[in-house]
């Protein structure tokens, strides 16, 4: 049996979600845009999903626009209001922890000529939300921050900020990635005060290749793909509908355990903790205050893919700080000030609410004997 500890790159679907997945494909296979009654029930089945959706985030359901997954979202988010708001105000502020999917579209929107300013966390490691409030100016069109870090878990300020930032500067858009934060801490439009948010499926037991965009009422995005009227023309193309309902699946499973599968993470997390104080040479890149999904740590003096390989030659599997980044250096981990050597043996430990104290005794255990072996080669 696989102990699998890499969440935070994707989770395992669940049974209701295949089943409404399969539902869909067999059963609901019309186009929701044909005129019969084969097309109406796709686009009924879309619209439960959307309400779904929207309701977990507590806006309309005509807020949430389907996308590929996150990355997508994402790239529509900044590219189709850089598009829209940044002729007359080509600045943005970001953060410089973002996950790639933003990172290297805020690069792509600097190499068009937009300023960036890209905030670091303080010396303590940790964001402050007047960062990012002191570099809005009237030239910045957009905001991007992210709820909680994928790399080591981290949660930024973003509801202090955006709140800030809209009431000085109501024409900035603010935009955040709430991917690993989604189903996991409360995720509100209005709370979050933000006018954009990307989110995705399988990172929440559903489907892989499905995300969603919420899009406040009155704000206007140039489309990044030109085509038919899906998604109101702003993301065209036939809907993938077995992964739309089967995001809605995920949602609705997700959404009445909201706290208590935090509770169940955030005893994982502990336990964790407490099991590797016991061995030598731990660290731990994660904050205290973090998300209880996440916990970073380095073995000292073993490269990371080293120590991966070697856990999952036991069956346990956990990543090298993030999935997307496939062992390149982490700029994550730089910017919060961790040394390189140390960033080099970051492992990445993520729960589900499947996760157990056995597979974390089975963890603590294989690492410390990969580290007792290891350790002179
Ligand atoms: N944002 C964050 C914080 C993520 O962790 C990920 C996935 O790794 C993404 C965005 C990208 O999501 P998707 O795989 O749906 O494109």
């Amino acid at each position: 049996m696989a102990i699998y500890l890499d969440n935070a790159a994707t989770t395992r679907p669940s049974s209701a979600v295949i089943g409404a997945v399969t539902h869909c494909m067999l059963e609901v296979y019309g186009n929701p845009s044909s005129l019969h009654r084969m097309g109406l029930d796709a686009q009924l089945l879309m619209d439960g999903a959307r309400k779904t959706v929207a309701s977990a985030l507590g806006c309309d359901m005509n807020c949430i626009l389907f996308t590929s997954g996150a990355t997508e979202s994402s790239n529509l988010a900044l590219r189709g209001a850089a598009a829209a708001y940044g002729k007359r105000r080509p600045h943005i502020v970001t953060s410089a922890v973002e996950h790639a999917s933003v990172r290297s579209t805020v690069d792509a929107l600097e190499a068009q000529g937009f300023r960036v300013t890209r905030i670091l966390p303080n010396a303590e490691g940790e964001f402050d939300a007047k960062d990012f409030i002191n570099a809005v100016t009237e030239e910045t069109c957009l905001v991007s921050m992210m709820l909680t870090e994928n790399e080591t878990g981290r949660i930024l300020p973003v509801q202090r900020a955006f709140r800030t930032i809209k009431k000085r500067f109501p024409d900035v858009i603010t935009h955040c990635d709430a991917v690993q934060a989604f189903m996991k801490l409360p995720v509100r439009v209005n709370d979050l005060n933000a006018d954009l948010i990307s989110i995705s499926a399988h990172k929440i037991h559903g489907p892989k290749g499905v995300g969603a965009l919420y899009i406040r009422k009155g704000v206007r995005l140039l489309p990044i793909v030109t085509g038919g009227k899906q998604e109101r023309s702003i993301r065209p193309g036939t809907e993938a509908m077995p992964l739309i309902a089967g995001f809605g699946a995920a949602v609705e499973e997700m959404q009445p355990s909201i706290s208590d599968r935090f509770a169940h993470a955030k005893h994982m997390k502990e336990c964790l903790l407490e099991k590797l104080a016991k061995i030598e040479g731990i660290s731990i890149n994660s904050s205290p205050e973090g998300t209880p999904y996440i916990l970073n740590l380095s073995v000292q003096g073993i490269r990371s893919e080293i120590m991966l390989h070697f856990l999952e030659s036991k069956g346990i599997y956990v990543s090298s700080g993030s999935a997307c980044s496939k062992g390149a250096k982490s700029q994550v981990l730089s910017a919060y000030g961790i040394p390189d050597d140390r960033a080099d043996s970051a492992l990445r430990i993520s729960f589900s609410a499947e996760t157990t104290e056995d597979e974390l005794t089975a963890l603590t255990e294989a690492i410390a004997q990969g580290r007792a072996q290891l350790i002179h080669k």
